[in-house]
């Protein structure tokens, strides 16, 4: 059974409940009161597991973390206040200053400015590479790197890296291996792939309905014998290992990330969140499905479209052989000049002009003039942003409407 089938009835058996209010419960207080110092002493030193305060855990979202901890055959799961907050809490809690990251394929735009300006200011040096240059990757991994760092597809160049043959490197290595899954939920598994750290938006497709902003992060268990998280290179984590074993990955996460810099989701934003992932499984193969026929139609009628569902992409047949369960809700469409992609825009009657992506909605958005205005020539052209770029995120809708809606728009 593919994951989809398998998360059609997990979904909406695990969210809800089977006694007293169906739907999850949204608890939004922010402090819980202990009742007495003894219990206030022991949920401090972690003995008494109940809330402590909601920036450190929060029941409602402690539900939404253990149905995403499940999705990725995590031993446990961070929610965090956005898709940014989930990478800044991924990637701080394992970073110090004189540390280097290696990031590899398209970068969505927060994340390359994060890399490139925000932390190379705390001292931690990036470099990045495409998606196959494997040799290069292998080389430029020194005892400074800490993390490598990948999206599962290029958003929006739409590269399709190979995780399976980039996690034997990282673990050869011993260094971290980080991927955004923000795409492929459910399609792709990393941790099963040979990844440590998981991080979504869960903004886009799992809640996929524009209603809540929120990131999570899934982490996998420490190995009881060798694990490379054992080794000099993260010393920083042996206490955590030898108090709370294979778990340590998460406390770490909670102490830096969350304690320290205060990511925290909140309980409505998680409440929203489950919602919407209630449906994922049947939202997400659909568009799937609609994704190849639109893109096929629409090539074929002489649009310049990048999808890796076509012939015409380079990693055409990794998709077929790695991406079984499809990737995602994006394509791009190239209208040559800013002004042909300008009239599309204007002409379109489906597509909703936005940044977001993952919505039952179809939504458009052109690159240069947006996201990635303030980057500069050399840095567009590295992640493959031209000057008719449109990127399109297919929605729930009939798949002939939008490819006649497209049609016409682009005369
Ligand atoms: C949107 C997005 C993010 C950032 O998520 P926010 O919830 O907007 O902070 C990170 N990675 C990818 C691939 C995204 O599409």
């Amino acid at each position: 059974m593919n994951k989809f089938e398998e998360y059609c009835t997990k979904f909406v058996q695990n969210i809800g409940f089977k006694e007293g209010a169906v739907s999850p419960t949204i608890v939004s207080s922010a402090s819980f009161a202990y009742g007495t110092p003894e219990i206030a002493e022991g949920i401090f030193n972690g003995s008494v597991k109940k809330p402590l305060y909601s920036r450190m855990g929060n029941p409602t979202t402690a539900r939404l973390e253990s149905i995403m901890a499940e999705i990725d055959g995590a031993i446990g799961a961070v929610a965090t206040s956005s898709g940014m907050a989930a990478t800044t809490l991924a990637t701080m809690s394992l970073l110090s200053s004189g540390d280097e990251v290696i990031s590899i394929g398209g970068l969505f735009g927060g994340t390359y400015s994060f890399f490139s300006e925000t932390i190379s200011r705390f001292g931690v040096k990036t470099s990045f590479f495409d998606v196959d240059e494997f040799e290069k990757i292998t080389q430029a991994i020194s005892e400074k790197t800490k993390i490598i760092f990948l999206e599962s597809v290029g958003n929006p160049n739409m590269q399709l890296p190979d995780i399976k043959k980039i996690a034997a490197i990282a673990n050869n290595a011993g260094v971290a291996l980080i991927v955004d899954n923000t795409i492929t939920p459910l399609s792709i598994s990393p941790i099963a792939l040979g990844a440590d750290i998981v991080v979504y938006s869960t903004t886009k497709v799992i809640s996929g309905n524009s209603s809540a902003l929120g990131g999570c992060v899934a982490f996998r268990a420490i190995n009881e014998g060798n694990d490379k998280f054992k080794s000099k290179r993260y010393d920083f984590l042996t206490n955590f290992i030898k108090n709370t074993g294979a778990m340590a990955l998460i406390p770490n996460a909670k102490k830096r990330a969350l304690r320290d810099f205060g990511m925290s989701a909140n309980a409505h934003a998680s409440y929203q969140t489950m919602l919407g992932l209630e449906t994922l499984a049947l939202r997400l193969p659909r568009v799937v499905k609609s994704i190849e026929i639109i893109t096929e139609e629409l090539s074929k009628s002489g649009l310049n479209i990048n999808h890796p569902s076509l012939k015409s992409h380079p990693q055409h047949s990794r998709y077929l052989e790695q991406f079984s369960n499809g990737c995602g809700t994006l394509f791009t469409i190239d209208m040559q000049t800013k002004e042909r992609a300008f009239e599309f825009l204007k002409r379109t009657k489906i597509a909703t002009i936005t940044a977001n992506i993952g919505d039952s909605r179809t939504l458009a958005l052109h690159m240069a003039s947006t996201i990635y205005s303030d980057f500069d020539a050399h840095t567009r052209r590295f992640l493959g942003i031209t000057d008719g770029l449109i990127r399109v995120s297919v929605g729930l809708e009939n798949p002939q409407d939008i490819i006649d809606d497209f049609l016409n728009a682009a005369k």
